[in-house]
């Protein structure tokens, strides 16, 4: 054989009961934000590589070591966008949503992130990603916790019933300040043995330290001060106020102090969901406020708060079984081509699906597809009649031709 080609790597093939499972994912996931009031938005899946240097930040790895970058034939500097929210954003300027009859946005958006990750389960290059974003001139505590609640139902909608909610706050940048300076006192004596990225990350964002994978790592970082002794009354009452709705409307959840997250523009309340027993998976989805996006990116004051699910770990973390929708019916084509393809449409305008075999096979090796296919009926031509065979059954029937449909008998269509 010729060259053959492989995926890239870190990218994966969704097939038949597979890529039925994505799209109805995305589908329960469109109708939980539409009965929220949420709209959809749908933004290139490249933007100027600029926008995410100043939007996501420029010391998060998302933008120093995991864009892919592309260079146009007229040397502009683009990338495949690593997340959502700098594009949705840019949009929103761009196209002067913040206007008053627009606002509060509330968007909701999905498809194909990039990132160039050491790929492993759950892990990919070319993730996918379900999200929304709130954003407003001021966001008070409900916008807040209509997106939890809306995250929680979402997770219920898709079979995820009791999702474990990690919640912490970074608090204003006054709160902030005083906290990374409590980092870097805290860091200092044990600096030199960390690793390279902590050494970086105590000059650039002391923060992003409590988020290392690196297990000496971690064992230090668990020891550091946590924000909560460090935020104003003011933010403090703010995340209390949170806190409490959530457990008035029965939203059960944990406070994870050393929660920060990895994209830089978050202030206040920032969360993660995981599932009980695919923990291994890492988070299904996080997110949180922010409040400096919009002006980085040349806007108005704007504040957002949002979140996004990761498709794929969704899909992994959903036990239910890979089974195709099934087909209602199989016609087998002999020398009847046009009144075959004829009555194919005619079932179809009744929402009867139907599906035509290459004609050529033989009625063997069709039967053998209706019978992996999940076919319910399968139809084929015997001298002057046509048989109807009911797959589910192993019945059959003969008819005329023009008595097909009603021999068909599938339930209500
Ligand atoms: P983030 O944009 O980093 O906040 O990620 C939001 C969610 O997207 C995470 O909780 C994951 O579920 C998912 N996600 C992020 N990166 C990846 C990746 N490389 N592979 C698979 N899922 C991912």
């Amino acid at each position: 054989m010729a060259n053959t080609f492989t995926k890239p790597r870190g990218t994966i093939d969704m097939i038949g009961a597979q890529a039925e499972k994505y799209q109805k994912l995305v589908q329960t996931l469109n109708e939980k934000a539409h009965l929220y009031g949420v709209s959809p938005i749908i933004t290139p899946m490249f933007e100027e590589n600029k926008l995410f240097h100043r939007g996501v930040g420029e010391t998060t790895d998302i933008v120093t070591k995991e864009t892919f970058n592309l260079e146009s034939k007229g040397g502009h500097e683009y990338t495949l966008r690593p997340e959502f929210t700098a594009g949705i954003m840019r949009a929103v300027i761009e196209n002067k949503l913040y206007a008053s009859p627009h606002m509060p946005l509330k968007l909701y958006y999905s498809g194909s992130i990039f990132r160039y990750e050491r790929p492993q389960t759950g892990r990919y290059r070319e993730p996918h990603q379900w999200g929304i974003e709130f954003l407003d001139e001021h966001l008070d505590e409900v916008s807040t916790v209509e997106v939890l609640l809306l995250m929680v139902s979402c997770l219920k909608a898709i079979g995820i019933e009791n999702p474990i909610l990690k919640i912490n706050t970074l608090g204003s940048l006054t709160s902030r300040i005083a906290y990374k300076s409590a980092l870097v006192e805290y860091f200092v004596p044990f600096i030199d043995s960390m690793c390279a990225d902590c050494k970086a990350r105590l000059e650039t964002n002391p923060l992003r330290i409590l988020d290392c994978k690196v297990e000496e790592d971690k064992k230090i970082a668990s020891n550091a001060p946590i924000i909560r002794d460090y935020l104003t009354d003011e933010d403090k009452q703010e995340f209390e106020g949170i806190l409490n709705k959530l457990q008035e409307l029965g939203i059960e959840y944990e406070i994870d102090d050393h929660l920060v997250r990895g994209l830089d523009y978050y202030t206040g309340i920032v969360f993660e969901v995981y599932e009980k027993s695919h923990l291994n998976l890492g988070a299904l989805g996080g997110g949180g406020k922010y409040d400096g996006l919009s002006k980085a990116l040349g806007g108005p004051n704007l504040e957002g708060i949002g979140f996004s699910f990761g498709l794929d770990r969704l899909l992994l973390s959903l036990n239910d079984e890979d089974k195709e929708e099934p087909i209602d019916v199989m016609l087998y084509v002999q020398d009847d081509v046009s009144l075959m393809l004829k009555l194919a449409e005619e079932l179809r305008k009744k929402n009867i699906s139907t599906l035509i075999p290459h004609v050529g096979k033989s009625l063997k090796s069709a039967l053998k597809m209706a019978d992996g296919k999940r076919i319910k009926r399968f139809v084929f031509k015997k001298d002057d009649f046509y048989v109807v065979k009911d797959m589910e059954k192993n019945e059959q029937k003969e008819c005329r031709y023009e008595n097909i449909l009603n021999n068909l008998s599938l339930g209500g269509k």
